[in-house]
């Protein structure tokens, strides 16, 4: 275990499994609409996540990435900048948008609203981890990989000052490192 991380929250035995049974999950229900998703992860924290992800996907997907920070001090929704774009016409499409937690949900339902506008056929959510006690917008994943408690997180994509990213568990770190 990394020297900073007071404890693990969810090992990597138990995402890797959890990405099976999202995996296998997705497959039928897409299987079911007779079409393929497009996955969009959000950078930089859906890497870890996306990657284990599509190999549990069993049908011809393909995969793009967006990049976009929310204005800080502001808590109106509508306020999101995309500092990278997808690289296709999403006009049609349905979208599966990958996520590495929902905190507020403030960032998904921006996102989400902008894929719609842009001619989305769909948006659903896959998210890691989920915050329902933070949530502050109304809206919720369609797949999630975990529910974890009002604490923050890092590892698996998640970051603490950019770091600790490729931590290959969810953890808490030291309370010290907070201060
Ligand atoms: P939301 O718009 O849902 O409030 O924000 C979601 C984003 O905030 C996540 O994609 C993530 O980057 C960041 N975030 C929210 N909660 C945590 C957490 O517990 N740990 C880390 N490392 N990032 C978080
Ligand atoms: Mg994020
Ligand atoms: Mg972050």
């Amino acid at each position: 275990m990394h020297k900073d991380v007071k404890k693990i929250l969810i090992s990597e035995e138990e995402i890797v499994k959890r990405c099976e049974e999202l995996g296998r999950q997705i497959t039928a229900d897409y299987e079911a609409k007779q079409e393929a998703p497009l996955l969009v992860g959000l950078l930089k924290g859906s890497v870890p996540f996306l990657a284990e992800l599509i190999k549990h996907i069993d049908m011809d997907i393909m995969f793009d990435f967006m990049d976009v920070s929310s204005y800080e001090g502001t808590q109106s929704v509508g306020n999101i900048r995309v500092i990278k774009d997808l690289d296709s016409s999403i006009n049609g499409v349905s979208i599966l948008l990958v996520e590495d937690i929902v905190d507020t949900g403030r960032t998904l339902a921006e996102v989400k609203r902008m894929l719609l506008n842009k001619g989305a056929k769909e948006v659903k959510i896959v998210s890691l981890l989920d915050k329902p006690q933070r949530r502050v917008v109304d809206i919720s994943a369609d797949y999630v990989g975990f529910a974890v408690p009002n604490e923050f997180v890092i590892g698996y994509g998640l970051d603490f000052d950019q770091k600790y990213r490729n931590l290959p568990y969810v953890g808490v770190l030291k309370d010290e490192l907070y201060e």
